[in-house]
């Protein structure tokens, strides 16, 4: 919280991103403290490493459906008076919550995780109610992630899906030792992975990807000229901190402006 403090006080004009973030990460917090902790019943402890697919099952995530429902309840809530939700599909999102058929909705956004954006033809609301439900879900996963990964045996993974959830990479982190990791956008769990294949496409042409910093060189962006959608990450060669994704991808935003400019998505 405090980085993103002296964040919106560097960058008075992310001052309404950063407030929005502090919100849901509150939010985040008060209900991730009482997830309890998983039981590690996945069978193997390494994931199969020809195939993207998580280890980790849909029924071994510890949710409490009252707390899912009051997560999304209070996101849908955020994130409407941040003015990002439009009354009608913040209506949509609370009869969600209300519905009696949630578990079956999350079950189906958490399984089809893998392959689903190159797989199906994405409309804005499933787009909208992605999103939702990837933050609703964020602490009950995340908790999973901090349990659990440091279990997994990974020395073989390579791919470029989450090891555990088999969630995309939303950012990336370059270590002191210059590798990358990447840092899954549901359960923010982290994973090395080669420091130039695209994450989405795994090009390797290296003259195929187009690379550049923000101005202060404490963010970098990989832009793919294969399937053009992009990824940040933070420098941490330094040691100065961790990567810290509810910061991180804030400050980064002018950087995404730069990059879809350029003909990239995300
Ligand atoms: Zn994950
Ligand atoms: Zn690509």
């Amino acid at each position: 919280m405090r980085e993103l403090r002296d964040l919106k006080a560097a960058q008075p004009e992310l001052a309404s991103a950063v407030d929005m973030q502090i919100e849901l990460l509150g939010v985040q917090r008060r209900i991730q403290a009482r997830v309890p902790l998983p039981s590690a019943t996945f069978d193997q402890r390494k994931p199969d490493h020809k195939l993207c697919r998580p280890v980790l099952q849909f029924k071994d995530i510890p949710i409490d459906w009252s707390d899912f429902r009051l997560m999304i309840r209070q996101t849908a809530d955020i994130l409407r008076r941040f003015e990002t939700l439009e009354s009608a599909d913040y209506d949509r999102i609370q009869g969600l919550a209300r519905d009696g058929q949630i578990e079956g909705v999350v079950a189906s956004w958490y399984e089809a995780a893998v392959g689903r954006r190159r797989a199906d033809a994405h409309t804005p609301d499933r787009e909208l109610l992605d999103q939702v439900l990837l933050l609703a879900m964020r602490p009950f996963l995340a908790r999973c992630a901090e349990a659990l990964l440091p279990r997994l045996e990974l020395s073989d993974w390579q791919h470029p899906c989450c090891p555990l959830c088999g969630g995309e990479p939303e950012f990336a982190f370059i270590n002191p030792a210059a590798e990358r990791l990447l840092i899954c956008g549901r359960c923010t769990g982290q994973w090395h992975f080669d420091a130039i294949t695209c994450p989405f496409c795994e090009n390797k042409d290296r003259s195929r990807i187009t690379s550049f910093t923000s101005r202060d060189g404490r963010y970098r962006i990989y832009a793919c000229d294969e399937c053009h959608r992009y990824l940040k990450a933070f420098d941490g060669r330094d040691g100065r901190r961790p990567a810290l994704l509810a910061v991180d991808s804030i400050a980064t935003l002018p950087l995404d402006a730069a990059a879809i400019q350029r003909g990239y998505q995300s």
